[in-house]
């Protein structure tokens, strides 16, 4: 599923450069992330890149945006054409 930013985020844009998919972007009042960009990182790195940076602990799984793995393959595809997938096999979802 694509991760989501509640409102505890203090818009410190520590989050935004590292997503390989340029995701996120700043919002009114937070930032946010575009869901039909998130992956969860899948395809490119073993594990969410954005979550860790942030210093609020506010970007957490969409629970309303569910994918499958097929899903996010398909996405990455999509954003990244002729590009091989990476990491697949190492992936872990984000909790
Ligand atoms: S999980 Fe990965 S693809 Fe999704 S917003 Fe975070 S850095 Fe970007
Ligand atoms: S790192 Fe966290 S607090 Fe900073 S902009 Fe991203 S979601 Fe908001």
């Amino acid at each position: 599923m694509a991760l989501k930013i509640v409102d505890t985020c203090i818009s410190c844009g520590a989050c935004e450069p590292e997503c390989p998919n340029e995701a996120i972007s700043a919002g009114d009042m937070t930032y946010v992330i575009d869901t039909e960009k998130c992956t969860e990182c899948y395809g490119i790195y073993g594990e969410s890149q954005c979550t860790g940076t942030c210093p609020t602990e506010s970007i957490v799984p969409d629970e309303d945006n569910a994918e499958t793995t097929e899903q996010l393959l398909a996405k990455f595809n999509r954003l990244h054409p002729g590009q091989a997938p990476a990491n697949t096999d190492s992936w872990t979802k984000p909790q």
